[in-house]
């Protein structure tokens, strides 16, 4: 399925990294580790079309003009908790950006919807572009829900980083947001009947924290 607006990485590395990230058998630490590489990985592409200001610095050997990223506009905000699990790799990349929050959890017990207990951004938000990072998209429905908490503060410009994606995910961000351009190393298969992705790989949160 074809979904405009979604970048998936066509990487050999990132298909040997997220094999090894999938397998059961990979432990915490290990998880950790790749989560991040990955997240560095997806944060590289979807800063392909980012705008530099052009400022003239000097080599050992003369000046020269070149481009410099004005680190201060950017606003990493992980979806609470499997979201940190990337931030490490993001930041990375732009050392300097700025970290909000939002907090979500599923309510397994109410259709797997979306509930949102936390929400704390910078300063200026309006004025910034905004990074949410979430390594599973599944059904779309935390990922909306974020989105247009963002767009009641003004925000303007988004990207959405994940490692995974499920078809029906990104059919309802992609429909409900078409402004949002979304990065995943994967797009998978389907969701199963618990909401989880297939072939995916578990409970991301549990997976980086080992609470299972
Ligand atoms: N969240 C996860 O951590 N895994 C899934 O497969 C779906 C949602």
């Amino acid at each position: 399925m074809e979904f405009k607006n979604v970048v998936e990485l066509n990487h050999p590395l990132i298909t040997h990294k997220l094999g090894l990230l999938r397998k059961k058998g990979t432990g915490t630490k290990e998880f950790r580790e790749l989560a991040n590489e990955i997240g560095t990985f997806l944060c590289y592409k979807a800063m392909e079309d980012v705008e530099l200001d052009e400022v003239e610095i000097e080599t050992p050997i003369c000046t020269m003009k070149t481009g410099k990223l004005n680190e201060d506009k950017f606003v990493f905000l992980p979806i609470l908790r499997a979201g940190m699990g990337i931030l490490d790799g993001v930041i990375n990349v732009i050392p300097n950006a700025k970290v909000g929050h939002i907090g979500m959890y599923r309510d397994d017990a109410n259709g797997h919807k979306p509930v949102n207990y936390f929400f704390k951004v910078p300063k200026n938000i309006d004025q910034k572009e905004v990074i949410i990072l979430d390594p599973m998209l599944a059904t779309g429905g935390s990922a909306c829900d974020a989105i247009e908490a963002l767009k009641e503060k003004g925000v303007k410009k988004m990207r959405f980083l994940c490692v995974i994606a499920a078809p029906e995910g990104l059919k309802r961000v992609t429909e409900a947001h078409p402004d949002v351009k979304i990065y995943c190393a994967h797009i998978d298969e389907k969701l199963n009947e618990n909401a989880y992705i297939v072939p995916g790989l578990g409970d991301a949160g549990d997976r980086i924290y080992g609470t299972k």
